[in-house]
């Protein structure tokens, strides 16, 4: 009997942390896989809220997923109607928005090239260049117009993935719930988005841990309240063929996974689709480009890791920034107005 209560309890710390739901003090916690990645979240204060904040990541993923055919961007790329819920269809307006100020380096249209690499089903392959070069002409956000609830298309072969965005959107939602229950503390862990709501209980900020893009540890360490933390890099999700690498953040202008001399970027900044947005952005545009964006801007901050192994930061990360483990001692670079 001892022996099956053990067993018992060892199977349920192994399971817990999959699908698990807990409490500590005054904390709540769970974890739930959704959009493609494992989502962890910790909330202090309303004990109940658990299931709000889990339906609404179900809602989005049910409604804006490219691979569920059902779908509204799916129904949509198939050619459906123009006419979208309010809700997505502000989405994609806010979306174009950073296509434009970003000149396309973020680029909701680039559907047909993120599936020609095998992205969308993890049946990955090495288009042909000509392959590419066909699908590029499909690609090009100013082929998108938003009004009101009308998403139309300029080309019947346009189609959307907000892949890039979604994740920050949700952070934004889910915040809403959260500070309108009263919750004045909480981490949520969306996969490569982080959002800090308030400060720890103890007052002090949340520690949030930008990962090494060459893995095995940490790069840095950012002590944060209120934020969203977002990262983008060619580590998150690649493939290897024939010795070369290839990972999924595509320049929209070749149909290449971008080279842009980035490992990744951390975006920061109070607004989770902005911050989503951008992340993508500049990983794509690359440093001098980014810094040009902050400096225009000044609407986020950001930390970028140099395939040279160096870290540039946006003066306002100073003071937050610390570097660990394989990057203690690496150069900092502080970005200036
Ligand atoms: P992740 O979703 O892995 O956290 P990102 O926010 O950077 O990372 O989004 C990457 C996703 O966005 C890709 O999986 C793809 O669906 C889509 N995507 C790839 N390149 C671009 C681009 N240049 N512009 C817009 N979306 C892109
Ligand atoms: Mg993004």
């Amino acid at each position: 009997m001892r022996r099956c209560i053990a067993i018992c309890l060892a199977l349920l710390s192994f399971l817990l942390p999959i699908t698990g739901c807990g409490s500590k003090k005054n904390s709540q916690s769970a974890t739930i896989f959704a959009m493609d990645t494992v989502m962890d979240f910790t909330v202090y204060g309303d004990a109940g809220i658990m299931p709000q904040l889990e339906a609404t990541v179900r809602e989005m993923e049910a409604r804006l997923s490219v691979t569920n055919a059902e779908s509204e961007i799916a129904v949509w790329n198939g050619g459906g109607s123009e006419n979208l819920s309010p809700d997505t269809a502000d989405l994609i307006d806010r979306a174009l928005g950073y296509c434009r100020r970003t000149d396309g380096a973020l680029d909701i249209t680039v559907c047909p090239l993120v599936r020609a690499w095998g992205f969308t089903t993890k049946n990955y392959r090495v288009p042909t260049a000509d392959e590419l070069a066909g699908l590029l002409e499909k690609v090009n956000y100013r082929n998108l117009t938003a009004d009101g609830t009308a998403v139309r298309r300029g080309s019947a072969e346009t189609e959307i993935d907000l892949g890039a965005i979604v994740k920050g959107e949700l952070g934004n939602r889910l915040v809403k719930i959260l500070r309108a229950s009263g919750v004045q503390s909480a981490l949520l862990n969306l996969g490569g988005n982080v959002v800090a709501l308030g400060s720890r209980p103890d007052g002090t900020p949340w520690r949030v841990a930008i990962t090494d893009p060459a893995g095995g540890g940490y790069a840095g360490i950012l002590q944060v309240t209120d934020v969203s933390v977002v990262t983008s890099g060619g580590y998150e999700r690649n493939f290897t063929q024939n010795g070369v690498t290839y990972h999924h953040i595509l320049d929209p202008k070749t149909g290449f996974p971008v080279e842009s001399g980035l490992l990744s970027v951390t975006v920061v900044g109070a607004d989770g689709l902005l911050c989503d947005a951008m992340s993508t952005a500049c990983f794509v545009m690359g440093l001098e480009k980014s810094i040009e964006q902050w400096k225009t801007y000044r609407d986020f901050e950001a930390v970028f890791l140099t395939g040279t192994g160096e870290i540039y930061l946006t003066a306002g990360l100073e003071k937050s920034f610390t570097a660990v483990d394989g990057y203690v001692g690496a150069k900092v670079t502080v970005i200036r107005a």
